[in-house]
């Protein structure tokens, strides 16, 4: 027991300090980027291109933030009816780009009219994190990634689907243990907030893969 109070205490602190931080550094890094991007415009083609890939680094600092922001913060605000339809049109769009530099082709698409009930917010942060899993899954290049949402009974089931190098057996048992990352610059909670995430709004987060076969991960939500 001494040693599960000592874990949780631990968690505890590194809860507060990542989102202190995170909070600290976040706006210095907006801010800079913003800055890259206006004096881009000015430079010549070579130039550009180093600016370029200094905004995908940052783009990275970002998503490793949001990483740590959620883990910091898993209580949802409150639950509203959402369309899936919209929350999957603004998710993608703010991942398609990131996709398109990694080499990964990103496709959408949600049954018309599908409500369902959720912390709009939470669930869009869920998806990237799966999209991103998916795109970075499949970095050797030729991803392509599918995210489609249709109604099952009572419940609307978002699918994030990928071509990527898939997972043993073992390595899904794995999935969403905190710091669990086979990426030499992951932080492994990605998936352990999407896990709590989802299960607070009443639906679960299951995963099948098989390696050399792809990836699926269906996020199952009810419609009421
Ligand atoms: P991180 O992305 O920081 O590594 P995550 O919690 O998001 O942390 O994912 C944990 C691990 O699960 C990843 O490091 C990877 O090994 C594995 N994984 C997750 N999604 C996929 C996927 N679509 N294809 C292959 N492996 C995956
Ligand atoms: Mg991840």
């Amino acid at each position: 027991i001494r040693a599960e109070i000592q874990k949780s205490e631990k968690l505890q602190i590194i809860t507060q300090l990542a989102a202190s931080i995170a909070h600290e550094v976040r706006n210095p890094l907006t801010v800079v980027r913003g800055f890259i991007q206006l004096a881009s415009s000015t430079m010549d083609e070579q130039n550009r291109r180093y600016m370029h890939t200094a905004i995908e680094e940052l783009d990275r600092a970002e998503f490793i933030i949001s990483d740590y922001l959620n883990f910091a913060k898993p209580e949802l605000d409150r639950l509203e009816r959402v369309e899936a339809g919209d929350v999957l049109k603004h998710v993608t769009n703010l991942m398609s780009s990131y996709a398109t530099m990694q080499g990964a082709a990103l496709s959408v698409e949600a049954e018309p009219g599908l409500q369902l009930m959720a912390d709009s917010v939470k669930l869009k942060q869920v998806i990237m994190n799966l999209i991103k899993n998916s795109v970075e899954a499949s970095s050797a290049g030729g991803g392509k990634i599918d995210v489609l949402a249709r109604r099952s009974g009572e419940h609307v089931v978002i699918e994030v689907i990928d071509n990527g190098p898939g997972m043993t057996p073992e390595e899904l048992e794995r999935l969403g243990s905190p710091f669990y990352s086979t990426k030499e610059k992951g932080t492994g909670l990605g998936l352990m907030v999407s896990f709590r995430i989802i299960e607070a709004m009443h639906g679960k987060l299951e995963f099948w893969s098989e390696p050399g076969d792809g990836t699926t991960a269906a996020i199952t939500i009810p419609t009421r």
